[in-house]
């Protein structure tokens, strides 16, 4: 498993915690002062130099760089564009930001983050990696090149998301999770093909189908025809599915990826007498940076702000 993170996408972060955090929690007001307006790389209030993070489960003191260095490892490639690199560096050390605002979550009370990317992002300890041969030394220097740089909008840490490809545009925030976030909107994003598994496929059979449907939505009706289940869908602009009619009854399209594995919910279907087949385009949920599409663009010549302000556009680079 951690082998594949070597040469393929990482986890994908906040997939299905965003909607839950986002609108809800309470925030300390938190402004992090621009080196410019300054005159002075000013530290905001907090203190965001260490950070505790819950590492198989034991609160872990860290210095925040060497926390980020950790996330970017476990998230892309050691062998991508210097400036996709850089890229998402500052993504990751924006939304650790963003999180440490925000206050340990009741989750894990003794630690500002933890490592299960399903709350909040993947880490890797570089130390351990290096030690048992992996080569980190370029994602190491694109954290060190970017210190301390972070992402605001109106003056705050932004909840800077990532995946690793969309389709030829990223999604909103607001169809993906309902919640319409300035800087979260979607672009286009070229590129993603050179991801291996961009286009990709899940056949069902109709026995596991109909059990796994029973069990997620017992009203739906699917004792049909696989090609009788899945009736009109809502699409995003991207592409993703927001909702499907599924024997009668309305799924989110997030649901339906959830349940069957999908890589994506940008999806379309076909049908056998005794299964149905999901073809997907992207991996993630599509919202933010798109690893594969920094990729591109950095290979086009674009640096990591240019790069940062197409996938979160109308934010600002600030210095911790
Ligand atoms: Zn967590």
């Amino acid at each position: 498993m951690r082998k594949l993170l070597l040469t393929g996408c990482g986890l994908v972060l906040a997939l299905y915690l965003l909607p839950v955090f986002w609108p809800s929690e309470e925030a300390e007001p938190f402004t992090v002062p621009s080196a410019a307006a300054t005159g002075a790389a000013a530290a905001p209030a907090g203190d965001y130099t260490t950070v505790t993070v819950e590492i198989d489960g034991t609160p872990t003191e860290l210095p925040l760089e060497e926390y980020v260095a950790g996330v970017v490892a476990a998230e892309i490639p050691n062998d991508f564009p210097e400036q996709a690199l850089r890229a998402q560096a500052v993504a990751a050390r924006t939304y650790a930001v963003y999180k440490l605002s925000r206050g340990r979550p009741d989750a894990h009370p003794s630690a500002d983050l933890c490592d299960d990317y399903h709350h909040c992002a993947a880490y890797r300890d570089i130390a351990v990696e290096t030690a048992s041969g992996s080569d980190l030394s370029r994602v190491q220097r694109a954290v060190e090149d970017t210190a301390g740089e972070i992402l605001t909008y109106d003056g705050q840490p932004i909840a800077a998301v990532f995946h690793c490809v969309s389709g030829p545009r990223t999604e909103s925030a607001a169809d993906v999770w309902g919640e319409d976030i300035p800087y979260l909107q979607s672009a286009v994003s070229p590129g993603g093909s050179a991801y291996e598994r961009y286009e990709d496929a899940v056949t069902v059979t109709a026995d596991d189908f109909r059990a796994a449907v029973a069990e997620a939505f017992p009203s739906a009706d699917v004792s049909g025809a696989p090609d009788t289940w899945f009736k009109a869908s809502v699409r995003s602009a991207a592409g993703g599915v927001i909702t499907v009619e599924l024997g009668g009854v309305t799924v989110e399209g997030t649901a339906v990826r959830e349940l069957f594995g999908l890589q994506s919910t940008n999806f379309t279907l076909t049908t056998t007498a005794d299964s149905i087949t999901f073809h997907t385009i992207g991996y993630g949920h599509g919202v933010g940076l798109s690893q594969y599409g920094a990729k591109y663009m950095a290979e086009q010549g674009a640096d990591y702000a240019a790069i940062l302000s197409h996938y979160y556009p109308g934010t600002a680079l600030a210095q911790l």
